[in-house]
């Protein structure tokens, strides 16, 4: 689904992708784990073109995505985002947060996106709140409908960024619950998280970026538990 080759990345003199190769396949999820400041978000956001890069490819589905000649919004449109917080527009009911994309970007119609809306809330368990403002919900409850509202539109890829670090520690179970839904459904995730584990128990593969390289990756069990690169030694050290 999605391959990077070679993926560079300045800010001013700062180098924070360093010629990442990185390959993610259809129904895969691949955490991405890493010190804060080793390029992590960066990564997901060159993927998601909210940062242009310096040098590299940005394959799609087989389509260079960072040639700038390719439409930005179409291509956005194919991508599911969600960030670590301010994911839902506070002045819209959650009903319309999750019918925006289908709405404005898909041009679905307005009965058949909110019907599609409505069964996805009812399947979080969120179907009472459609007419509810974000505000009204905890924050666990708001990123599982920042995740649906990715998901409405049925994106080739999810992206999560941190999606769990600004909640309460009570409250990151009922997300990670969700995204582990979605992979026994099938979906191809790219994401970074701090819960080791989560990444452990759900992910295919584990990534591990240290400044702005991809020094290790492998099968969960061989990466958190026989890592090779020192960094990585270090880094595990750290968040056990
Ligand atoms: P964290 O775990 O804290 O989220 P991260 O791995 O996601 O860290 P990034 O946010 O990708 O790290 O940042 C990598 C480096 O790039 C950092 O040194 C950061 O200061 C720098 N950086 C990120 N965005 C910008 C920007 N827009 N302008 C300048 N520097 C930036
Ligand atoms: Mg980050």
């Amino acid at each position: 689904v999605l391959e990077l080759r070679g993926l560079r990345k300045a800010f001013g003199e700062h180098e924070v992708l360093r010629g990442i190769d990185l390959t993610v396949h259809r129904h895969e999820v691949i955490c991405v784990i890493g010190a804060s400041g080793s390029g992590k978000s960066t990564l997901l956001k060159t993927v998601n073109l909210l940062e242009g890069i310096d040098d590299g490819e940005v394959l799609l589905q087989g389509t260079d995505i960072a040639d700038p000649r390719i439409d930005v919004d179409a291509t956005r449109a194919r991508i599911g985002v969600v960030f670590q917080q301010f994911n839902l527009f506070p002045h819209m009911t959650v009903l319309d947060n999750v019918t925006l994309a289908s709405r404005r970007v898909h041009g679905i119609a307005k009965a058949e996106a909110e019907a599609t809306a409505r069964r996805l809330l009812d399947r979080i368990g969120l179907g009472d709140f459609a007419g509810a403002y974000p505000d009204r919900l905890s924050g666990g409850q708001q990123q599982r409908v920042a995740v649906v509202r990715a998901i409405a539109t049925s994106p080739e890829l999810l992206l999560l960024d941190e999606v769990t670090s600004a909640l309460d520690p009570q409250l990151v179970g009922e997300v990670l619950g969700l995204v582990r839904e979605l992979k026994e459904q099938g979906a191809t995730i790219l994401m970074t998280t701090h819960e080791m584990a989560f990444a452990r128990n759900v992910a295919d593969r584990i990534v591990f970026l240290h400044e702005g390289e991809v020094v290790e990756q492998g099968a969960p069990a061989d990466v958190l538990d026989r890592p090779q690169h020192p960094a990585l030694v270090t880094f595990l050290s750290r968040v056990h």
